[in-house]
């Protein structure tokens, strides 16, 4: 490998960190780390690995910000490519003008999504469909969809770009479009890193709001908190994100929010009680601008009149757009301090169909999880009827789905209820009941061991997705961690 032509480095030294990731279950070293300061060195890299054909084992898989939850991003005894070199060494470029009704940026695949951000406020824009967590790489997020509480107006991220560079399994550089390559467009999208590696996207963008009205309401009552969840998604002039969580059992749950969010009535807040029960949080935001401050608080109040929480439990923030976007940093600071961030995370991340959300809480919420102290459970509902669904992604098969993020850290080496054996068999509880309730959920950020569990998650997307992997990558040496596809090793 060392005669392959690079403007970048390739090293068989400085490996280490490509065999890890956030979920610190799975450890792979790869033989060596391709630091790209081109695309050309990628697809070099590529074509050099294909043109040795069937007798060599070699794989390559793409690296974003390593994020990924069971060695996604790995590459055994292969070579990964670390992208957010890549994204340091390219520039972004911005298409803005007055009357253009497709504003975006031209942005490398390693950038990571805050530095977009900054970037963008510069001139007034932004994207305008986010992950709760910005320190990911858009290549990383748009090969599974990238969703969060916008999702329900603007699609998920892999929505809201308009074209893409892509490195196909060959070493042929492509760029594609919904109109043009469309094929490997789509099949990119949502396409775990399977059909070629993404190197540059055309990211859409909107006049950025400056100010946010961030807001945590409780329901008692989980019919009444996901029919406002459900109405809050199908109106047009509501709220600009919709999320939830579910707390279970939970002590002083309201003075942990005392310190950054105003209660509007403190002294019915301080009676509420919330240890041995199960409550649903609904977290919603409205944007606005400089021009908006006089009547935001009018807008907000006439909208919230419109739901059926808890009176007492409404906790307000005015926050900026930067800080609202960038709340989970927050979060990992504090956990990086007290040495919480890096222990394993045995996420689980479930589609579930809107009919089959009540069935799914009865038989999880305080069945199998009697606490959430491990971690935040997510639950939002999105319409994707408002989607573009030719993507790669696997979604239920009703329009509105409920994304549940069971968002565990498990901690070393114990063997309680905070320990990874007991998080990771409430897990498998959790799909057992999926599966033999027959609630037909989807995994999302799935990961599954055999290609016959692959085969079922994709249902009928498996013929394209099959057709794509031995079109775009025949000799299957993309993103092996993916465990879909395995490269066939032919001895001469
Ligand atoms: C704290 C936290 C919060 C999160 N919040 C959300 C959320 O709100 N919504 C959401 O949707 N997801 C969320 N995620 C999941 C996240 O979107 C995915 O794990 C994402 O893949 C991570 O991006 P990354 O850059 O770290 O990718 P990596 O982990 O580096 O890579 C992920 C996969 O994509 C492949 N890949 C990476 N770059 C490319 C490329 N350029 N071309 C092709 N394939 C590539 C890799 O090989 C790997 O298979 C969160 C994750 C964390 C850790």
């Amino acid at each position: 490998m060392k005669d392959i032509k690079l403007d970048g480095d390739l090293s068989f030294h400085n490996i280490h960190h490509a065999s890890k990731d956030f979920g610190n279950r799975f450890s792979f070293l790869p033989a060596a780390v391709l630091y790209p300061k081109s695309v050309s060195d990628i697809s070099n890299l590529v074509t050099y690995i294909f043109q040795m054909g069937p007798t060599s084992s070699l794989t390559i898989a793409p690296r974003g910000h390593g994020h990924s939850l069971e060695g996604q991003a790995q590459a055994h005894q292969g070579v990964v490519i670390n992208m957010e070199t890549l994204g340091k060494s390219q520039e972004m470029h911005f298409h803005i003008s007055a009357n253009m009704k497709t504003p975006f940026v031209d942005v490398s695949a390693g950038e990571l999504w805050i530095n977009i951000l900054h970037e963008s406020l510069k001139h007034g824009f932004a994207p305008k469909s986010w992950t709760d967590y910005l320190h990911l790489t858009v290549g990383g997020t748009l090969s599974n969809a990238g969703i969060s509480g916008q999702a329900f107006r603007h699609g998920p991220q892999i929505n809201n770009v308009y074209q893409l560079q892509v490195v196909t399994g060959t070493g042929e550089v492509v760029t594609c479009t919904e109109n043009k390559n469309s094929d490997l467009f789509y099949g990119v999208l949502g396409g775990l890193g399977q059909f070629g590696i993404i190197t540059r996207a055309h990211i859409a963008l909107e006049p950025a709001p400056k100010m946010v009205k961030w807001m945590k309401v409780l329901y008692m009552d989980f019919a009444t908190f996901t029919k406002d969840q459900e109405q809050l998604i199908s109106s047009n002039g509501s709220f600009d994100y919709v999320e939830g969580f579910v707390l279970i059992n939970r002590n002083g749950l309201l003075n942990n929010w005392r310190s950054s969010f105003k209660n509007k009535d403190p002294a019915q807040a301080s009676g509420f009680v919330s240890e041995g029960k199960t409550v649903f949080c609904l977290e919603i935001a409205k944007y606005f601008k400089q021009e908006d401050m006089d009547t935001i608080d009018q807008k907000v109040e006439n909208l919230l009149s419109k739901l059926n929480y808890n009176e007492s439990t409404l906790f307000i923030s005015e926050v900026s757009y930067v800080e609202f976007l960038d709340r989970v940093h927050v979060s990992e600071m504090k956990l990086q301090e007290k040495g919480l961030w890096d222990v394993p995370h045995p996420w689980l991340n479930l589609l579930v169909p809107k009919s089959k959300i009540h069935k799914f809480a009865d038989e999880v919420f305080g069945k199998i999880l009697t606490d959430t102290s491990n971690g935040p459970i997510l639950i939002y509902p999105v319409d994707k009827s408002r989607w573009n669904t030719k993507t790669s992604m696997v979604t239920p098969k009703e329009n509105v789905f409920y994304l549940v993020a069971f968002l565990s850290s498990a901690m070393p080496s114990s063997t309680r209820t905070d320990g990874l054996e007991y998080i990771l068999s409430q897990n498998k509880r959790i799909l057992e009941v999926c599966e033999t309730a027959n609630l037909e959920t989807k995994q999302y950020l799935p990961h599954y061991k055999t290609q016959e569990q692959w085969r079922k998650h994709f249902g009928g997307q498996w013929e394209d997705f099959l057709r794509r992997k031995l079109k775009y990558d025949p000799l299957a040496i993309l993103t092996p961690g993916q465990r879909i596809f395995q490269k066939e090793i032919a001895f001469l």
